[in-house]
């Protein structure tokens, strides 16, 4: 058997593989220093990466310590494809999931509820609603079509119906008349039609008070000297 000595630890080894690596222009095809010496080479050139001990919530975007306090673990079959254009894994691994306990156990009863609603609209024996909805519509819009229809009226036509019967109501409601063709009475309208009528209101603020300050007897007689005036201006013209 022939020998070699590693130019390393200087020891004196048997020339197999069992104790140095291949090279093909060694010393019997074999490296000049021995196994133990290269891994020892190796492991210090090896830039050691610190393991994580914190991890952010992708969801909530609060950082936890990385543990089974805070995480939930998931494990990855072997078998499975983890990144495309990778051989599959070769055996089981074991991770923490990206989102926090908390955030995890919020997703999950939703999911959860959305599979109950799932279920509970395509079940046909479940207990009839009052109505009909047609598919697809939210609770908010369920719940509208629910309150218009226990008032008598019809979804479809119920916002025109409404407005009509505002208008009506409002224009009932009108202390002065207006000419004809106006939903909003615009505030010019208004405004002369309280100068036409001459309001207490209307005298006090001529005169510059408050109308709780003004004596009655003061409003009159500011009235009768406005319309004074008007029937002279009427005249004239
Ligand atoms: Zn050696
Ligand atoms: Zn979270």
């Amino acid at each position: 058997m022939n020998y070699k000595v590693c130019t390393k630890c200087d020891t004196n080894l048997p020339a197999t593989t069992e104790f140095f690596h291949v090279q093909k222009r060694g010393l019997y095809n074999l490296k000049s220093n021995c196994k133990k010496c290269t891994t020892k080479y190796n492991k210090s050139k090896w830039i050691i990466v610190p393991k994580k001990t914190e991890k952010t919530c992708s969801h909530c975007k609060e950082t936890f310590p990385l543990t089974n306090e805070y995480f939930y673990t998931k494990t990855t079959k072997a078998g499975t494809v983890v990144k495309k254009g990778c051989p599959p894994i070769n055996k089981d691994s074991v991770s923490f999931r990206s989102v926090c306990k908390k955030c995890n156990s919020k997703q999950t009863t939703i999911r959860e509820k959305r599979k109950l609603m799932i279920k509970y609209i395509d079940n046909p024996f479940v207990r009839k609603t009052k109505y009909d909805y047609s598919k697809g519509l939210t609770s908010m819009e369920r719940q509208r079509i629910c309150r218009i229809k226990n008032k008598g009226y019809d979804p479809e036509t119920y916002d025109v119906e409404w407005k009509k019967q505002w208008l009506e109501k409002t224009k009932a409601n009108r202390k002065y008349d207006y000419p004809d063709g106006y939903d909003v009475v615009p505030k010019s309208l208004i405004q002369k039609a309280v100068s036409d009528h001459m309001t207490d209101a209307f005298i006090a603020n001529r005169l510059g008070f408050k109308l709780e300050d003004v004596p009655v007897d003061v409003l009159e007689l500011k009235r009768k000297q406005l319309k004074f005036y008007r029937d002279v201006k009427n005249k004239k013209n």
